[in-house]
């Protein structure tokens, strides 16, 4: 009943946030979008997800993640039994850079407060980050996914202790077949780190790097 009660507020507070968020002109991509896209899912979630910026069809509806990049995460959270209604789903840019370019690094540094607010309220577990620039913004470190993917490390974030997982990006899987691979790999180790996330904090550990194959070297905006 109480825990209830806690959900319905925790929702409201960030129901209302986002509606503050709505009205940002915090950096020039406010004047081409259409609207902001603040991020859906659970308010109270354990796991979240962390992309790049808004595309195209997430910038006309509204919510992140709904091209095809999205219909893949949601086919990785179905095979571990979740939902996207159970996670919640952000970018580091809320909204979309014209013709779905990089991020800049002025965009996000204007942005990424948001996404500080918006771990603060719905305090994580675990947070994954998808593909180089959250994996980047999120660890503070200027390493590439390719080498710290499936690598988890426990961070300080929005006044909380969290499990930074990075991984690849969805939409770099879905060219790459070996790194569609990698991803569903990565990805079953999520039921599993979301149970250890609740037993009592681990030392904080120095994320290290796993050597990277040559193979995969190849670099592409997402990765
Ligand atoms: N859609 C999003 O919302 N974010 C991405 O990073 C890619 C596609």
């Amino acid at each position: 009943m109480v825990e209830a009660a806690v959900a319905a507020t925790e929702a409201l507070t960030l129901a209302a946030y986002r509606d503050e968020v709505a009205g940002c002109t915090k950096c020039p991509l406010s004047k081409g979008r259409t609207q902001v896209v603040f991020g859906s899912g659970s308010p109270t979630a354990d796991l979240m997800f962390v992309g790049e910026a808004p595309g195209f069809h997430e910038d006309k509806q509204g919510v992140p993640f709904v091209g095809a990049a999205g219909q893949l995460l949601g086919k990785l959270l179905a095979g571990i039994g979740m939902t996207r209604d159970e996670v919640f789903v952000a970018n580091v840019l809320k909204c979309r850079p014209p013709g779905n370019r990089d991020p800049q690094p002025d965009e996000i540094e204007a942005c990424e407060p948001h996404l500080w607010h918006q771990i603060e309220l719905i305090r994580p577990k675990v947070i994954a980050t998808l593909g180089n620039f959250a994996t980047k913004l999120l660890s503070g470190k200027p390493l590439g996914i390719t080498r710290v993917h499936g690598v988890e490390q426990e961070v300080v974030l929005g006044g909380n202790r969290v499990v930074l997982y990075p991984i690849f990006h969805p939409a770099a899987a879905l060219y790459t077949p070996r790194m569609l691979e990698v991803l569903e790999a990565d990805f079953r180790r999520l039921p599993d780190l979301l149970g250890s996330a609740t037993a009592p904090p681990a030392p904080v550990v120095e994320l290290v790097p796993a050597p990277a194959p040559r193979q995969e070297a190849v670099q592409l905006g997402l990765f």
